[in-house]
């Protein structure tokens, strides 16, 4: 007799693979790297009333649990090729499953995935995802290479994802113009893999913003810092008024809410990456070929700390972004 579990997986997890040497249904998948490369491999597990709300749609949740992990590979410039599903379930229902899954597989589809195995139990709504893909030898970037004078860039637009968290949570009324946008920030986030694989010869460090621009980019300086020789005290210092946003937002820009959501939002998955001042042609390059907004929003300096500016003034960090156990 087969078991529920295993029509389950049958059912919603199991599709053809294209680039995967034995999938899902042995003890384990086998998958054949390529020669040259190294395999960069990431976990991130999305948990109800932690990264979603109970009643996210089931499309959200499989779409954004995937594209978290994407976006970890798109930040250390690799390819993403296949990945595993971990999921605890409260209950079987299949109308909540065909929808988990074909966000799962949408995603999945748009970078090129395979997956290739998991578990599948009983409990609280639980998804863990571990991704992995491949990158050429040594061609990785990483947190620890900023130098300083490095420019500072972000690509994309920062804030939406947490102003659309804040509307969903009735905290604010977001402007319509905005809104869906922002939602969809937050709920279907577009991994830049694109990007990262365009800045391996190009950027000397690179993040991707999970937790916000602020708490991401000291990720950035505190692994760089330990690179320095000397007694230089490696800071960054960063402009504002040119982080790219919204047209809404950049009109809002004296809003404490707003300024908070653009520098410690989390969930907005662009990457952050530093570079030589040496690169900007080519980045500027890089963006009209990807059709993507890049832009130079700062400096890596010796002053030590993190600092922003908004016309010229320092303006007062009060979070860097979002913590766990804060
Ligand atoms: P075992 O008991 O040997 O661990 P399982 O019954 O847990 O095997 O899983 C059977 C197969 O289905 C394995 O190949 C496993 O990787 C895969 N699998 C289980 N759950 C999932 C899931 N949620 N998504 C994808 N593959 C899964
Ligand atoms: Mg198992």
């Amino acid at each position: 007799m087969m078991s529920t579990e295993f029509n389950l997986i049958k059912q919603y997890f199991t599709r053809p693979t294209a680039q995967t040497a034995l999938g899902i249904g042995d003890d384990a998948a086998l998958i054949q790297t390529s020669t040259d490369h190294q395999l960069a491999i990431s976990s991130d597990m999305s948990v109800v009333g932690t990264h979603f709300f109970q009643n996210t749609a089931p499309y959200d949740i499989g779409w954004k649990s995937l594209a978290v992990n994407v976006s970890d590979l798109a930040a250390m410039g690799a390819n993403p090729k296949w990945a595993t599903l971990a999921i605890a379930l409260p209950e079987i229902n299949p109308d909540w499953l065909s929808a988990f899954s074909a966000g799962f597989f949408d995603c999945a589809d748009a970078f090129n995935i395979d997956l290739i195995g998991g578990d599948t139990t009983r409990g609280p709504l639980n998804i863990s995802i571990t991704i992995m893909g491949e990158v050429p030898m040594g061609k990785a970037l990483t947190r620890r290479g900023a130098q300083l004078g490095d420019d500072i860039w972000v690509s994309g637009y920062l804030g939406h994802a947490a102003l659309g968290l804040a509307h969903l949570q009735l905290k604010i009324k977001l402007p319509d113009e905005i809104r869906d946008t922002a939602i969809a920030a937050l709920h279907q986030p577009q991994p830049c893999v694109a990007l990262g694989l365009a800045l391996r010869d190009v950027a000397n460090s690179c993040i991707d913003i999970s937790d916000g621009l602020l708490a991401d980019l000291s990720h950035i300086l505190k692994a760089s810092r330990a690179n320095l020789t000397g007694n230089e005290a490696m800071g960054a210092t960063l402009q504002l008024e040119k982080i790219s946003c919204s047209a809404t937002l950049q009109n809002r820009l004296q809003e404490p809410i707003i300024q908070q959501a653009i520098l410690a939002g989390g969930d907005d998955y662009e990457l952050c990456f530093t570079a030589s001042s040496n690169q900007r042609k080519t980045i500027a390059a890089i963006a009209k070929q990807l059709a993507i907004n890049l832009t130079r929003i700062g400096e890596i300096n010796e002053s030590g700390n993190l600092t922003v500016q908004f016309e010229q003034q320092n303006i007062n960090i009060t979070t860097l972004g979002y913590d766990h156990f804060a």
